[in-house]
């Protein structure tokens, strides 16, 4: 089940550059930074509610965040559906033909699981699940 949005990530090149906006324009409380190995980010987290905020910056020349960036700038890259079980979420949508990127969770930031959903299905809007690690 998906139960809220989760995080969305926006792709910048630099994280110092763009945080200021974030924590002193807009006022959001900063949470950390963090790097996840797995995809080549790292990456800022504001919180905003229920729901987060995630600045994300290419940690290596082969990140896909920098190949986004370069492809169509800077800018909005995903939307994060939270859902209680990712294994059976990921089963539902291949159930109802829904192309997934990935076939299995792996390792999202702060431990979480995550898996994405190939944008064709969703307006072109690349869509990720999250299950969060205390669950
Ligand atoms: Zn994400």
């Amino acid at each position: 089940m998906i139960e809220k949005i989760n995080h969305i990530a926006i792709a910048v090149r630099s994280l110092e550059e763009h945080i200021p906006f974030y924590r002193d324009v807009l006022n959001l409380e900063f949470r950390c930074t963090e790097v996840v190995e797995d995809q080549k980010v790292r990456l800022a987290v504001f919180r905003v509610g229920e729901t987060q905020i995630e600045l994300l910056e290419p940690t290596a020349a082969d990140s896909p965040i920098l190949a986004f960036i370069e492809k169509r700038g800077e800018g909005m890259h995903h939307i994060s559906y939270q859902v209680d079980d990712i294994e059976k979420q990921i089963a539902e949508l291949k159930a109802k033909q829904v192309r997934m990127i990935d076939q299995s969770p792996r390792s999202g930031a702060h431990g979480s699981r995550i898996a994405f959903l190939h944008p064709q299905s969703s307006a072109k809007v690349l869509s990720e699940l999250t299950q969060e690690v205390d669950r």
